[in-house]
């Protein structure tokens, strides 16, 4: 199958990055979402992007062109019918993709993959939501997604090796190195990284350190390019929170349970990077 049309569903954080990268690699994006605002905004993040990309020179003044005009944004779901793979990048809640993607299931032809980029919802629970559950996979791409080279391709219990291996032939095409990983809580990336991040907020919590102190431990000890604090901020701390609690839910396991301080920054609206505040003021 020769992917062409990309649909992005949900233009957010994740999903303007997937959408741009999609779109500099040649692929026909349409990018949706459910206000004008969140669209403007995902757009608005694209094209300072590839501004600073012809600043830097790494494109040219036409190609930021092209890519522009190969990308489309829309808040009609109903347009994922032409496309060959649907990436989903919408809030980290299991009702609220389950409802989506029944219907894109609905509204998608029968050749159509549906990928998730979710960071810890089990894909084959979503496959269970389509009648497709063998063209349904996982495609989790890292943030910021122009600059980080991971992608996990995660196969649910039914996924094909067809689309498995499409999923992978198109990961490669946006630039980026696919791992393959089995359906578990968590998959690979997110199942290491959330203990330290939580076992990070503990430590604030408990007055072991500053936020700034216990970041810099992490840089300048463990050469981290960023604090798992700072990295919290990058991530949302509501997607923290809904992370943390897939793993503990779906592993079992006391030792993923997430830390009171961060529940209590969600509950006050503290996010991280994209509300301004969260351990630290942006
Ligand atoms: P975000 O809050 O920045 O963006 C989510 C977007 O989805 C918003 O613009 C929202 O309006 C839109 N949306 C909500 N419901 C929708 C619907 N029914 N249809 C279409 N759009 C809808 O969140 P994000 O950080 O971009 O995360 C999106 C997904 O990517 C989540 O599943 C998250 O777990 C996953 N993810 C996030 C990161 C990260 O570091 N933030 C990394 C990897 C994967």
């Amino acid at each position: 199958m020769e992917v062409r049309r990309v649909f992005v569903a949900g233009a957010g954080q994740m999903g303007s990055g997937i959408a741009q990268v999609a779109a500099q690699a040649g692929l026909q994006v349409t990018m949706q979402d459910i206000a004008p605002e969140f669209l403007d905004r995902g757009m608005a993040t694209i094209r300072r992007n590839l501004a600073r990309g012809v600043e830097k020179g790494r494109i040219t003044a036409e190609e930021q062109q092209a890519i522009l005009e190969r990308l489309k944004a829309t808040l009609n779901l109903e347009a994922a019918a032409e496309a060959d793979v649907v990436i989903e990048a919408i809030v980290e809640n299991l009702q609220a993709k389950k409802d989506l993607f029944s219907e894109l299931d609905r509204i998608c032809p029968a050749a159509t993959i549906l990928a998730s980029n979710t960071s810890s919802l089990p894909i084959t629970e979503l496959a269970a939501s389509t009648k497709r559950p063998d063209r349904f996979i996982g495609m989790h791409f890292m943030n910021p997604v122009p600059v980080m080279q991971l992608v996990e391709v995660v196969r649910g219990h039914l996924t094909s090796d067809e689309t498995h291996a499409v999923i992978r032939d198109l990961a490669v095409r946006m630039g980026k190195t696919p791992v393959t990983v089995q359906d578990y809580p968590g998959f690979v990336a997110n199942r290491v990284l959330f203990p330290m991040i939580n076992e990070a907020i503990y430590c604030l919590m408990e007055g072991v350190a500053s936020a700034e102190d216990i970041d810099t431990v992490m840089r300048l000890g463990m050469n981290h390019p960023m604090g798992p604090l700072a990295l919290a901020d990058l991530i949302g701390l509501d997607t923290c929170l809904a992370i943390l609690e897939t793993l503990h839910r779906g592993l079992g396991d006391p030792k993923y349970r997430p830390c009171p301080l961060l529940r209590r920054m969600v509950s006050a609206g503290l996010l991280g990077r994209k509300t301004g505040r969260g351990f630290y003021t942006y």
